[in-house]
């Protein structure tokens, strides 16, 4: 089995390896998908890209809000993934909430049905699940959940999701802690815990609280991360110089009792949490260009761009974008084409072109992002964690056979020319 396994995975490098060096082709399906069940969500969070008051004319306008990805259209989607071979991951994610989608638990059984492998991350809100939805979604195999929590406390929790209560975060707070008892009962890493928290001006003091919460409720991991800012919206939420300084000083009282080769934190009892890419964090704030939001724009400019072999998202609307940052950049709509016609077109090979040759800052890259300013699109990439890796690995390659290299994308391109 294990031979079986190492044979798989040697073919789909093989495949992408294939792709990337060929400079446009496809010859597998993404790695990573991410899906927009539904834009319908009961939240109003306040950096939220989408629902949050403070957009206002900007916000995702009502005839979108409703839009919900059918099952059977869904379906039509895995088994083209699954004939195409190469997915390893999904994430169930909006637009919206996902578990207002009304058939969240037949979706994710139809995946692990199609092959209990490809590891499914559910990326929500939590305050819909209650115990015994926990217990349906360990049953059936959930690999992850990424709670978005943005806070440590039921105060800093209630202010950044102003239709909330301080309610609701006891109420996570509890079935998170449930999850977490059941796992050590049952004797089981899965379902990981993930918790998200997207730092601006009203919760950076949380950050601690944030680490002790995580802590308390048995959670695997804590992610950090910057706002992404709204231009002419959402940017009065950035931190000004003063509350970065505050924020760097606590996290480096953070970073003292933390690993980076395990990524661990330990506190005073001992009891470890993962802090996920941690000094990237803390990389990313003292980058962080407190006019604009923009962190990553050195990290972006200085490799290409592979996610067109590696990822695809689905969006509420049945639009295909390239990048989680991609929404203005449909190419193509699951109500009108199959999903693996979509990424075997030759719009998507286009992108695949232009990820590999064109600098971020040109004009075919002002579709990334939201309302195209300048500095934020590219330059805040949710895709680099996907990028850097792939990109060391290509430049190893080319430092160590470029002739080999040459021959190969020239002998694809004879191939397969267009
Ligand atoms: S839960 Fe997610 S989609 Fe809903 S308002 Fe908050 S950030 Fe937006
Ligand atoms: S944001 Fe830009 S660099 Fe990042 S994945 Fe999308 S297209 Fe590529």
């Amino acid at each position: 089995m294990a031979e079986l396994n190492n044979q798989v995975l040697d073919k789909k490098k093989l495949l992408l390896a294939a792709g990337v060096l060929h400079s446009a082709r496809a010859f597998i399906g993404p790695d990573v998908l991410h899906v927009d069940l539904t834009n319908l969500c009961n939240f109003n969070c306040l950096a939220c890209w989408c629902r949050s008051p403070l957009l206002q004319e900007k916000a995702m306008p009502e005839w979108e809000r409703k839009l919900t990805l059918s099952f059977d259209l869904l379906k039509g989607v895995f088994d083209d993934l699954s004939s195409m071979g190469g997915l390893r991951s999904v994430k169930l994610v909006g637009g919206g909430e996902p578990f207002m989608h009304p058939d969240i638990l037949n979706i994710v059984a139809y995946i692990k049905k199609i092959d209990k492998a490809i590891e499914i991350d559910i990326n929500t809100n939590f305050s819909f699940v209650n115990e015994k939805t926990a217990e349906e979604l360990i049953q059936l195999g959930v690999d992850s959940f990424t709670v978005s929590l943005w806070a440590g406390t039921p105060e800093v929790y209630a202010a950044v999701h102003p239709n909330q209560t301080q309610d609701t975060f006891h109420k996570i707070r509890r079935v998170l802690k449930y999850i977490s008892d059941r796992k050590k009962e049952l004797n089981r890493l899965a379902p990981r815990v993930i918790i998200h928290d997207v730092i601006f001006n009203l919760n950076y003091q949380d950050a601690e609280e944030m680490v002790k919460f995580g802590l308390a409720v048995g959670a695997d991991a804590i992610q950090f991360v910057p706002m992404d800012p709204f231009k002419g919206k959402t940017d009065g939420l950035l931190l000004d110089q003063s509350q970065r300084r505050a924020l760097l000083e606590t996290l480096s009282r953070i970073d003292k009792r933390y690993d980076p080769a395990g990524l661990r934190y330990t506190d005073v009892t001992a009891s470890m949490i993962e802090l996920s890419d941690f000094r990237g964090f803390i990389r990313r704030l003292e980058r962080l260009d407190t006019n604009t939001g923009a962190y990553d724009e050195k990290a972006v400019d200085e490799i290409p761009c592979y996610v067109g072999w590696l990822f695809a998202r689905i969006m509420a609307t049945g639009n295909v974008v390239p990048c989680c940052k991609g929404h203005r950049m449909p190419l193509g709509n699951i109500h009108k084409n199959r999903f693996r016609d979509i990424w075997f077109s030759s719009l998507y090979n286009e992108f695949r072109r232009n990820g590999l040759s064109l600098h971020k800052g040109h004009p075919y890259f002002s579709r990334i992002g939201n309302d195209a300013v300048e500095k934020t699109g590219c330059y805040n990439c949710d895709n680099l964690w996907q990028n850097i890796p792939v990109h060391a690995k290509v430049a190893d390659i080319k430092k160590k056979s470029p002739l080999f290299v040459n021959f190969c994308h020239f002998l694809l391109k004879g191939l397969f020319p267009k």
